[in-house]
């Protein structure tokens, strides 16, 4: 076990280890978060509509627990298909128009199984090269050919589709809005492309589920693009702020994927109650409550987005709750993260490998808990920050 420790040596010398830090929530006070003995402003959760505190799914899960108890006991394909993933299921059948939908325990789990569900030796995928690590991952599984195209190009992506012509299955699979950049994908182009060279076009809408649409559908939805994509896969624990994960399109695609995702036919079912609190957490998402809670932070977003770009910081493209400001070398990543928490503020510093080397980042992401003034003193600060430590000229 030498190895390891001269690996983590490696690792700290290059500002690159990580750690786990304890934090806490501060109940009652979505958009905050509590270290050690200071409350900070929260600009680092992916709880966007500032849900995972809402006393109606609290209630709904606690509820849940209380009646059906803890646990699952078993995969759902043995006896852990209770009642409430059935319920929850049907619900996002009618949120989505769509024919099917399957609940998951993650994201993660979705996205894995997934993939590997869809393709295997032979075939090719087609994807981002700034796809979430649980993409990457399932094409691994899979065992298809991982074609990697630069991120958003639509030439290097028909590149390849071309190249890979006599392939068996060919699936497109791209993130609606990146995790690190907060940018969107350029879904209508490629809904064309799938249709010209007769590809699946997978879509995962993490960080738009809840965010976009007039009920929060997500991005596709709000294009119009929705009944093009088909392959649709979201989460319950970024803008629905519970847990969990849900995939939807066809009912023969739910049909296979029943019978061949691993990781739903090999592993136990998410607790009931969790589903208890997701179906909660829908009917808000789909409300006018949802829908005042969504133009706020998109309003929000634009505007702190707009705020940084001008004082001279370098901040990401888009309009989504997302902004990353890139400074580049990660020991002014991480400098700059302890002096926003020094101020107040949780606003963690991503680096290599999350993302590519030189591009490190502070990641804000911004919630619908987050007042105006919140923000913009949230802004003052960042800007302070950014002239003490020369990212801004002075
Ligand atoms: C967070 C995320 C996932 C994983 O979802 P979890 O439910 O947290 O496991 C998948 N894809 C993207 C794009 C994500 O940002």
């Amino acid at each position: 076990m030498k190895w390891m420790e001269q690996e983590l040596e490696k690792l700290a010398g290059q500002a690159l280890e990580r750690s786990l830090r304890d934090c806490a929530a501060v109940y009652g006070r979505a958009g905050y978060v509590l270290r050690g003995d200071r409350t900070l402003l929260n600009l680092s959760s992916n709880d966007y509509l500032g849900l995972a505190q809402h006393p109606a799914i609290a209630e709904a899960m606690r509820d849940a627990l209380l009646s059906e108890g803890a646990g699952a006991g078993a995969s759902r394909l043995v006896t852990g298909s209770r009642s409430a993933f059935h319920r929850l299921e049907e619900s996002l059948a009618s949120w989505q128009q769509c024919g099917s939908a399957l609940v998951f325990a993650n994201g993660y789990m979705a996205n894995s199984g997934v993939i590997s569900a869809l393709v295997g030796r032979g075939d090719v995928v087609f994807s981002d090269r700034l796809n979430h690590a649980s993409i990457v991952d399932g094409i691994t599984l899979s065992r298809a050919e991982h074609a990697r195209y630069r991120h958003n190009n639509m030439n290097d992506l028909e590149r390849l589709l071309d190249k890979h012509r006599d392939a068996r299955r060919k699936l497109i699979v791209t993130d609606t809005i990146f995790s690190m950049d907060g940018d969107s994908a350029p879904i209508a182009e490629l809904v064309r492309l799938k249709r010209e060279y007769g590809a699946m076009l997978m879509v995962d809408e993490a960080h738009s589920g809840g965010v976009y649409g007039e009920q929060g559908e997500g991005l596709c939805r709000a294009l119009g693009v929705q009944d093009d994509v088909d392959v649709h896969m979201g989460t319950f624990s970024k803008a629905f702020g519970v847990y969990g994960a849900y995939v939807y399109g066809s009912e023969t695609l739910i049909r296979w994927l029943t019978n061949k995702v691993r990781p739903l036919i090999y592993s136990t079912a998410m607790p009931p109650a969790v589903a208890a609190g997701v179906l909660a957490a829908l009917e808000i998402v789909q409300s006018a409550d949802g829908e005042n809670r969504r133009r706020r932070l998109l309003a929000a977003s634009s505007r702190f987005r707009s705020t940084l770009a001008e004082a001279g910081f370098r901040v990401g493209e888009g309009d989504s709750p997302i902004v990353p400001l890139i400074v580049g070398d990660n020991v002014t990543a991480l400098r700059f993260s302890s002096a926003l928490e020094t101020e107040g503020i949780a606003a963690v510093a991503i680096r290599p490998p999350t993302v590519p080397a030189g591009t490190a980042r502070i990641r804000f992401s911004l919630s619908a808990a987050h007042t105006d003034e919140e923000l913009a003193d949230a802004a003052l600060r960042i800007c302070g920050i950014g002239q003490e430590l020369g990212v801004l000229p002075r």
